[in-house]
């Protein structure tokens, strides 16, 4: 992107091509320098020249406007004008004559100057006027706004899912609700309504309504699509597995390319703070983590995808077809499966029915901000839970954890456990948990049951996020990769003594599955550690063990 749109603007408008041309040539000569002069012959062009600024992300500062032009006069366009840019300083260009309509102006449009024409000499009649309107403007909220900017309502289960996608890919953006009176000028800039939330505006100003990840991630910038037509790793699912398999096989050497469903980081992602991990004695949030090895996979030249599902795999001789969900497919001589888990639904009626819209599966870091001064529920007794009972503490009123078990103390760390109980704001419920989930169109109440008692609470709130354990996504291996009774794959010694359908005279090494060449690492693993460390080791390990079977075939 070019500086161009961060510039703020003065625009004029005026239907007489000579005096338009002369207005904005004075302004170019003493403001040129440090603001971009943008010029117009009539009121429609001026509004679409003010839109492809807004939704650039640029500031307009002043408007110029002649008041008699044909089709819309200087009123009725910064009348329009005030939509998109509600603080730009307006100014009308009147004859003589028209003083009374610019007087009127002063209450229809809160017009700041009327400027009679002619200017001459602009040292006194303009430049006073613009310099006093200009110091106004600065004081006044502008900020340019060069990211991707989402619009939407924070009820809209899709608008939630949008800021989510973006942020668990580290994709800066700026958020508008549909409420705020900046939401509302995009909206106006972009041509849409508030029907068609949510609005993503690129960086360059492109306008996708109601966009889906395929699309939205194309458009700010991440890979969807392979470069290459082989590669000797194909590595699917980026959490900590995955990453760790792509940083440690692109670096030694291996054609690699990294195939994610949604957004890099996988669970860890979505931690606010993993405090156990080697080398972070003060913690490090997911997001960190997830960045900085994003980066390191990308410097050694590994391919990563996003928003590509793997949904088949399938042998052919020595190469390995992974099928995307976009009826695309990416071949290779080995694959690494690390498609880690996903969170389990929580069965209470009504609950998901308003998911994204007050109910939140381990979205607790995009939604904190929302959550300021209010009551906050959270299910699950596990670290996650706990993390996000401390994060959210921070900004809500008042955080309980609802937990099914008698205490805490078998399934969360004994650390997190004492921070929790040094935080004045969160209340730890145990043996309770949620009967039903109430709300219209979005979150309203809570029907807890005492499971001792089994009585009944009703509590009301409009924010609850649920931990309550994950599984693995893997049905779509049936027939090719074994997995034990839970969907977790089987590799290595835990395949038995003759595993089903091995074709080679030599065991699976420690990784491998059941089918020679096809390795697995992180949580999807069966009887793995469920941690980042164990998840980016056994990445490595399983790049080691792919380089032994590269050697053989
Ligand atoms: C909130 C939270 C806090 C945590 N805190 C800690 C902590 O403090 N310390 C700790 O050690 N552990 C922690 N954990 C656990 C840790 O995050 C996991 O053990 C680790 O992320 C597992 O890594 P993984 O790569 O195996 O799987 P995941 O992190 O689950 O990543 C798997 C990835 O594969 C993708 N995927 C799935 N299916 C497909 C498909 N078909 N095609 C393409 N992509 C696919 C997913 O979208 C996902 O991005 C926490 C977990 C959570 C949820």
């Amino acid at each position: 992107m070019t500086d161009e749109p961060i510039r703020p603007a003065i625009v004029t408008v005026d239907d007489d091509p000579g005096v338009s041309r002369a207005i904005a040539r004075d302004l170019r000569r003493q403001y040129g320098e440090n603001h971009r002069i943008v010029r117009a012959e009539s009121g429609e062009a001026a509004l679409e020249a003010l839109r492809q600024i807004k939704l650039r992300g640029g500031q307009v500062a002043v408007l110029l406007a002649d008041y008699r032009m044909p089709g819309m006069n200087g009123i009725e366009f910064l009348e329009h004008a005030m939509d998109i840019f509600k603080y730009a300083k307006r100014v009308l260009l009147t004859a003589y004559a028209d003083t009374d309509a610019a007087i009127r102006a002063i209450n229809v449009v809160d017009l700041d100057y009327y400027l009679l024409k002619p200017w001459d000499p602009p040292e006194e009649k303009l430049y006073p006027v613009i310099d006093e309107l200009l110091a106004a403007w600065r004081r006044t909220e502008h900020k340019a706004v060069p990211e991707t900017k989402v619009v939407g309502h924070r009820w809209s289960a899709r608008s939630t899912q949008i800021r989510e996608f973006l942020a668990r890919n580290q994709v800066p953006y700026r958020w508008y609700s549909t409420d705020e009176a900046e939401g509302q000028a995009l909206l106006a800039a972009a041509n849409t309504g508030d029907q068609l939330v949510p609005v993503v505006i690129t960086p360059d100003g492109e306008v996708l309504v109601q966009p889906d990840d395929h699309e939205l991630a194309g458009k700010v910038g991440l890979a969807t699509t392979p470069a290459q037509e082989f590669y000797d790793l194909i590595v699917i699912g980026g959490g900590p597995a995955g990453l760790g398999s792509a940083v440690y096989g692109a670096s030694e050497g291996l054609r690699t390319v990294l195939v994610e469903k949604t957004a890099t980081g996988g669970q860890a992602g979505q931690s606010s703070r993993i405090e156990n991990y080697l080398g972070f004695p003060d913690g490090v949030s997911g997001a960190q983590l997830t960045t900085r090895a994003r980066a390191q996979a990308a410097k050694f030249g590994a391919e990563v995808l996003t928003t590509c599902e793997a949904t088949d795999l399938e042998i052919n001789g020595s190469a390995r077809t992974v099928k995307l969900s976009d009826g695309t497919a990416i071949a290779g001589h080995t694959v690494i499966l690390a498609t880690g888990v996903a969170y389990r639904q929580l069965p209470a009626s009504g609950c998901a029915e308003l998911q994204g819209c007050g109910v939140y599966y381990g979205s607790a870091l995009t939604q904190a901000e929302d959550c300021r001064d209010q009551d906050v529920y959270i299910v699950g007794g596990a670290n996650s839970a706990g993390q996000a009972g401390v994060y959210l503490s921070r900004y809500a009123k008042s955080v309980t954890l609802l937990v099914r078990a008698p205490s805490l103390a078998k399934s969360m760390s004994f650390y997190l456990i004492q921070q929790i109980g040094a935080i004045e704001n969160i209340d730890v419920r145990t043996c309770t948990e949620v009967a039903q989930v109430h709300g219209a169109e979005y979150l309203e109440s809570l029907t807890l049951r005492d499971m001792n008692t089994g009585t009944t609470e009703t509590v009301s709130t409009s924010r609850l996020f649920i931990f309550i354990g994950a599984a693995p996504l893997t049905g779509w291996l049936d027939g090719v990769v074994a997995r034990d009774e839970h969907g977790f794959v089987l590799a290595g010694p835990d395949l038995g003594g003759d595993p089903d359908g091995w074709p080679l005279d030599r065991m699976p090494y420690h990784l491998e599955t059941n089918v020679p060449g096809v390795f697995v690492a992180g949580d999807v693993r069966s009887d793995s550690a469920k941690r980042v460390a164990s998840a980016v080791g056994e990445g490595a390990m399983a790049v080691m063990l792919v380089h032994r079977y590269l050697e053989k075939i």
